[in-house]
């Protein structure tokens, strides 16, 4: 923070000791980031401070997750950086804990050091959503969310790993759980990334001898009778025709009951070994909304008009209180009595008609509703596939869709220099190929140097004699290995520190 945001934030006593009017949002996402930038447009930094709170230091356009997963965008252009995309406006890195609007105040909770409180004349809660989890056994302990982009490169990193790993694996147990892939939850979500990550590790397997396309399991597990509730039953049907004909399976109606150690058991009694567990099983509002005075509904989300001002049960508004997004209940006015779904596109929207009526309030005017009919929905399953719904009534798929889902996307990713990065980037992998290393050691970059850095064990006085059988061992130590291919010692005397052969190709 500069010295001179440290001044303007500093906790006063109140509003009216300030000189212009500071509107706090909180999160920096899709709401956060593009009220923030509406609002400064269309307010000069004499009529307003807007000030956004954020752990993260930029937005994710999550949208693009599936495909930063596959590596056909970099992890880096799939996020807006706070400090570029909000000129004009402060940005402070800290996590909200507390809400307290009767005395306009909240709490920050920094990565390091004490929380403190900040005060505000007008609040925007932008807090999205966290996935929604359910006590399954093993459940967390092994499965890996899908909701940000540390997770998707996770994913990526871990499946390209696994294959790595894999194909330097003697035994055949081992090695068909290291390639088995499960994902839980066939919303768009789950469907986009398995269909994406799929695509990506039939890609990758080319390039080694020892696997083929067929060692690869992906599995998908969705609770309903029907994946992509986004669009049609027709489209939805596609959608499942073209995942099994890749070779996933999907089991619908079914849920995942357990899965300890990586021992996956399905409501249908099917069990199998899974190294890699993703859950992209729905949302839930941000929880520390909990933790405020706001008016929640029994789902948690913020309660608001079609205005976007947060209101109480009875439609009574809270002053000076503003809410879209993931985390709150907007009524939608094309399908009466029912709520905005939780995404971008609304997202989007919501944020700049909540940016245009709050600047009409702080004019004297009367803000107006948000009202906004659903254009569709575009789905990428992989490169050159997808499936797109327009208005209800134009279904496109294949080629086409996929395009489109693209050229959506990419025109609705924050600023000017991410549209041509990604763009320059597709161009580029569309020449050379995608790239499908496994940089999974980037998750614990510190590994290799605190093995460096333990004191050698001294050299047993008769070292000759003790090596040989210790190396035997070493080797055998891969689970199950039966077969030791001819050269077998050649590879042994090759083979890295976690004793699987770098020159025999096993079978
Ligand atoms: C994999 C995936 C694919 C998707 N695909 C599509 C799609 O194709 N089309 C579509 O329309 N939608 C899609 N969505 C949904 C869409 O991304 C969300 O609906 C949208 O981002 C919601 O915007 P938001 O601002 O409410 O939340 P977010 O964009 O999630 O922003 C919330 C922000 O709040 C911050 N935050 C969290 N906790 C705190 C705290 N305590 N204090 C301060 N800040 C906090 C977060 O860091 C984040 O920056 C997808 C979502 C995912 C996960």
């Amino acid at each position: 923070m500069s010295e001179s945001t440290a001044t303007t934030l500093a906790p006063q006593s109140g509003s009216t000791s300030r000189k212009v009017p500071r509107i706090v949002i909180l999160g920096g996402g899709s709401v956060g980031l593009y009220s923030a930038r509406r609002l400064r447009r269309r307010l000069g930094n004499r009529e307003a401070a807007i000030v956004v709170v954020d752990p993260r230091p930029y937005m994710t356009y999550a949208p693009f997750l599936p495909e930063a997963a596959a590596g056909s965008i970099d992890a880096r252009y799939v996020v807006a950086p706070h400090r570029r995309a909000l000129k004009g406006i402060d940005a402070l890195q800290g996590k909200v804990s507390e809400i307290k609007h009767a005395e306009r105040t909240v709490q920050i909770t920094p990565e390091e050091g004490e929380p403190y409180w900040i005060t505000y004349d007008h609040l925007i809660v932008g807090l999205g959503s966290v996935a929604r989890t359910l006590p399954i056994p093993g459940l967390a302990e092994q499965a890996i969310g899908f909701k940000n982009v540390e997770e998707a490169i996770a994913v990526r990193n871990h499946v390209l790993g696994r294959i790595d790993r894999a194909s330097s694996t003697w035994d055949p147990e081992l090695r068909r759980r290291m390639l088995t892939f499960t994902f839980v939850g066939g919303g768009f979500a789950g469907v986009e990334a398995i269909a994406e990550v799929e695509d990506m590790a039939r890609d990758a397997v080319k390039h080694y001898p020892s696997l083929s396309p067929e060692d690869l399991r992906f599995v998908l597990v969705e609770g309903s009778r029907r994946i992509l509730p986004e669009v049609s039953e027709e489209l939805g049907g596609y959608t499942l025709e073209q995942l099994r004909k890749r070779g996933i399976e999907v089991y619908l109606s079914t849920f995942l009951n357990s899965c300890v150690d990586g021992h996956v058991v399905l409501s249908d009694k099917t069990e199998f070994d899974s190294e890699t567990i993703v859950w992209t099983a729905g949302v839930k509002a941000n929880p520390v909304l909990q933790n405020s005075d706001l008016p929640l509904d029994k789902m948690g989300r913020v309660t608001t008009l079609a205005t976007l001002q947060i209101a109480d049960a009875e439609g009574n508004v809270v002053p000076d209180a503003y809410a879209a997004g993931d985390c709150a209940a907007v009524p939608d006015l094309y399908n009466p009595g029912m709520f905005c779904p939780p995404n971008a596109q609304h997202a989007i929207r919501e944020a700049t008609h909540l940016a245009d009526n709050l600047a009409r309030v702080l004019r004297s005017a009367e803000p107006t509703d948000y009202k906004h009919k659903n254009i569709g929905a575009v789905a990428s399953l992989g490169m050159y596939k997808g499936v797109a719904q327009f208005l209800g009534k134009i279904k496109v798929r294949g080629f086409l869709a996929w395009v489109l889902h693209r050229s959506y996307h990419v025109m609705a990713m924050p600023t000017l220099n991410r549209k041509l990065a990604i763009m320059s980037g597709w161009t580029a992998n569309l020449l050379w190929r995608r790239e499908t290393v496994a940089l999974g050691s980037i998750h614990d970059p510190r590994a290799e140097f605190r093995a460096a850095s333990v004191p050698p064990k001294p050299r047993p006085e008769q070292a000759a004699p003790a090596a040989a059988p210790a190396k035997a061992e070493d080797h055998s130590a891969v689970p199950g290995a039966e077969v030791k291919p001819s050269g077998a010692s050649k590879a042994d005397d090759t083979s890295p520190a976690d004793g699987t052969p770098s020159e025999v190709k096993p079978g």
